[in-house]
């Protein structure tokens, strides 16, 4: 059995900084906290876990002068704000790509603009959009399930901006902006991150010509449960956190099978799945 690995797959640019800024920490020794899974991955969060790190999941819970590190997506103002009090060093591992979002949609409401965010409203990047943002002055959409702005919203507003989740789908973002057409002032800023876009093309261009694709990474990863939703569409995939999840019989009579992994998967992680594969 032949298996192919994308061309793009596995840590991007803002996961891979804040995983070298977590190891660089972790080496000196000394408490390190994390708000929130710094990264949508289980298996590297419990090793960092092992070596010292500490989850907490609100800032009020940070002990008075510890050091904290801020997740790749990013925290939303007021968390921020707690930290700031009560933290005695902030590490921003905000990656810059999603600072950018907040920079976009601040411009838009600064111009006048009513924002759009294109994009899912539980997905912590977004929280943290939102929270940047007056109340009144914008709304999300997911673009999923008709979940997209309707007639009356068109007909209510003469400037509409948008900015997208960085992990969302072209597809997702074309449901959202296309009922826009025909606001007299639409100014779309596509903040979906270039990494997103390589990893997802390069699955595609893979899906299509493999009889299998496996996607590799957590399954509370945005991005992941993306590349695995345009896989499906394609060929036959399937969806693991980890190699032990493979199963035998999936590649019963299949000749070449494909691989990517999500923007937060190790790549000992996706050597591990390649090698099992192999091994089958
Ligand atoms: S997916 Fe893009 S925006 Fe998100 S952390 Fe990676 S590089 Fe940054």
């Amino acid at each position: 059995m032949k298996v192919v690995v994308a061309e793009y797959a596995g840590f991007c640019f803002g996961v891979r900084r804040i995983a070298e800024m977590i190891e660089e920490e972790l080496a000196k020794g000394g408490e390190l906290f994390a708000l929130g899974e710094p990264i949508h991955n289980p298996i590297k969060v419990e090793e960092w876990k092992k070596r010292g790190l500490k989850l907490i999941t609100r800032a009020s819970e940070l002990p008075e002068g510890a050091k904290v590190i801020v997740r790749a997506h990013g925290v939303p103002k007021e968390e921020w704000e707690v930290l700031e009090q009560k933290a005695g060093e902030i590490i921003d591992g905000t990656c810059p790509l999603v600072r950018k979002v907040y920079d976009r949609a601040r411009y838009l409401v600064e111009n006048g603009y009513f924002v759009v965010i294109a994009g899912d409203p539980s997905h912590p990047e977004v929280k943290g959009e939102m929270s940047y943002l007056p109340e009144g002055k914008y709304a999300v959409f997911s673009g999923k399930n008709g979940d997209v702005p309707d007639e009356s919203f068109k007909r209510d507003r003469k400037k509409v901006g948008v900015v997208a989740q960085t992990t969302l789908s072209d597809k997702l973002l074309a449901n959202v902006v296309t009922p826009l057409i025909g606001v007299e002032e639409l100014l779309i800023f596509n903040t979906i991150c270039y990494e997103t876009h390589r990893r997802q093309n390069s699955a595609k261009e893979l899906a299509s010509r493999v009889d299998l694709m496996i996607v590799v990474g957590g399954k509370n990863s945005s991005n992941t449960s993306k590349l695995y939703s345009i896989c499906r569409e394609i060929v036959e995939s399937n969806h693991v956190e980890s190699a032990e999840e493979l199963k035998e019989d999936w590649f019963a009579g299949k000749n070449v099978v494909g691989v990517t992994a999500g923007a937060s998967t190790p790549d000992e992680v996706i050597d591990e799945v390649v090698r099992k594969i192999k091994s089958l």
